[in-house]
């Protein structure tokens, strides 16, 4: 695996590469990585492309100071992680290879009822800081196809809006979510709960396993309130539990027993905010 710190270098080494016709395949992540990410790089060896992942903790995304000083940083096993999973290149830049120029917006991304709901609401500038990012890292990477987690649903969806409004030429490829044993989807976060919030947090999944079992065409309203319940039995704090339209990401409280839907969670536990999603 070849290790690039600048920006300029790793931009060079990419295009070389895809004039021999190799189709770059992007990984971008925070780190502290989990087999949730590992197995992005594996979807990208096994499409023929070459893969590229990244590793950059990006500061503009934190609506919370505490949750960007608390993040797990975990180089040294990341990059170990990354070999054995046979990743080809690492991109590991400093804040001053992703925002030269500062990390202020210019001007923001335009993304609509999209920033509204869920986590845009909960974690106001989030997806902002998402976009400023992805965008930055997207042209210095210049990827044909970028493949994201199905974890961070919304977040996808944000991804593709970018796409659409910067007219990029990249394929954006959303991959499944990689769980635990016991059906907590994998997160970075996961290292930061306590044994008994560990114990806890299996709720979330078993919590859309049953709105996936009880969802049924009418009102929705009882099955939310329970599913809430549930969880504040446990002793999270809940954000929100919903259901969507898997594509529109439109709020029902009343389904049509057509439209196709997605249930999502985001809540706290022992202090860590976890989030998770299914499609029903
Ligand atoms: P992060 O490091 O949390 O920013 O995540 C980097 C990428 O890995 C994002 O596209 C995530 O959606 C994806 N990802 C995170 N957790 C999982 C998981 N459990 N399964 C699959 N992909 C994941």
């Amino acid at each position: 695996m070849i290790i690039f710190k600048e920006a300029g270098s790793i931009t060079r080494h990419l295009q070389e590469q895809q004039s021999g016709g190799v189709p770059v395949g992007f990984v971008p992540t925070m780190g502290a990585l989990h087999a949730g990410h590992l197995s992005l790089v594996t979807t990208v060896k096994n499409d023929g492309g070459l893969s590229v992942c990244s590793i950059f903790v990006n500061p503009t995304q934190f609506n919370n100071a505490t949750d960007f000083a608390r993040y797990p940083i975990t180089v040294a096993a990341d990059i170990q992680l990354l070999e054995n999973a046979g990743c080809d290149v690492l991109f590991l830049p400093d804040v001053a290879q992703i925002y030269p120029d500062g990390t202020i917006l210019s001007s923001p991304y335009h993304l609509g009822y999209l920033e509204t709901v869920l986590e845009g609401k909960y974690r106001p500038g989030h997806f902002q800081g998402v976009c400023q990012v992805v965008h930055r890292l997207l042209d210095i990477i210049q990827p044909n196809r970028l493949y994201l987690g199905s974890k961070d649903y919304q977040q996808c969806m944000v991804i593709r809006k970018l796409v659409e409004l910067k007219q990029l030429a990249v394929e954006v490829i959303a991959c499944p979510t990689l769980r635990e044993t016991d059906g907590l989807a994998m997160s970075s976060r996961n290292m930061r709960l306590d044994a008994s919030a560990r114990q806890k947090a299996t709720a979330i999944y078993a919590t859309l396993m049953y709105i996936r079992q009880q969802v049924q065409p009418g009102p929705l309203d009882l099955l939310l309130q329970t599913a809430g319940h549930q969880l504040a039995a446990q002793g999270f704090e809940v954000d929100y539990v919903a259901i969507a339209d898997a594509r529109s990401l439109q709020l029902y409280t009343h389904w049509d027993g057509n439209t196709p839907l997605v249930a999502l969670i985001a809540a706290t536990i022992g202090g860590i905010r976890l989030i998770d999603n299914m499609v029903l």
